[in-house]
């Protein structure tokens, strides 16, 4: 099991890409364990991570009660989700990464006011034009946005959540991510957003340390803290 020698490469990889950050900003560590059983879950939690995503639904009705120390941990939902399948994680996830569409945030509105919770939420954006990647256009976000802040008194936006494209070198994606940023700063300067607007999520195994030399607050990484 490689995972001690590939968590202290991250970490080290994040600590230098911060320094080159001109945004002084501070990084989050989401550890993306989609795919892997609770056992390794639950090493790497011994081990330090504070913070694990999973991509769907069903892997984290699964897994949720396997994993143990749920009180420190806080889940983060970072795939897609249906809205019929809202009620089975709103008890459970710390924050949606996959805000994307008015239904949805009604529907998550609705199951965290029954359960007394305030639901915090990134926007996510589509950064580029591959089919494959999900998300809102950047010029229907502030719409998005003020929506649910007049409509969703159980729903807290708290940033944004986007994906390059893969690239061999991963340089190329520091375009997407800048243009992330931008609608980042200017959504937070206008205050059109409330008070809570911190958090931008994007970089992934592949383009960490360019997404925090870009601005980053929130890190997504499975395969270079899982793999072997
Ligand atoms: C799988 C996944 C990740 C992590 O991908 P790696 O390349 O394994 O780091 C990050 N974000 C989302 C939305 C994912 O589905």
């Amino acid at each position: 099991m490689s995972f001690k020698k590939n968590y202290e490469t991250v970490l080290s990889n994040i600590e230098k890409a911060k320094e080159k950050s001109p945004y002084h900003q501070d990084v989050t560590l989401v550890a993306v364990t989609k795919t892997y059983e609770a056992d390794i879950i639950n090493s790497a939690i011994d081990q330090g991570i504070t913070h694990i995503g999973e991509n769907r639904v069903q892997e984290i009705q699964k897994k949720y009660p396997e994993v143990k120390n749920t009180g420190k941990v806080d889940w983060h939902l970072i795939g897609s989700l249906q809205t019929n399948k809202v009620k089975y994680i709103i008890d459970k996830v710390s924050l949606i990464h996959s805000l994307d569409r008015y239904d949805l945030a009604k529907e998550i509105n609705k199951r965290a006011l029954s359960i007394d919770k305030v639901q915090d939420c990134l926007i996510q954006v589509k950064i580029s034009d591959e089919e494959s990647k999900r998300g809102l256009a950047m010029e229907d976000c502030s719409h998005l946005i003020k929506s649910c802040l007049e409509d969703f008194s159980n729903i807290r936006i708290r940033g944004l959540m986007g994906m390059a494209p893969y690239f061999d070198d991963s340089e190329e994606t520091r375009q997407y991510f800048s243009k992330l940023k931008e609608l980042f700063d200017e959504t937070k300067d206008s205050h059109s957003a409330g008070d809570h607007f911190d958090t931008l999520s994007m970089g992934m195994s592949n383009d960490y340390t360019i997404a925090i030399e870009e601005g980053a607050t929130m890190v997504r990484i499975g395969s270079a803290l899982f793999s072997d």
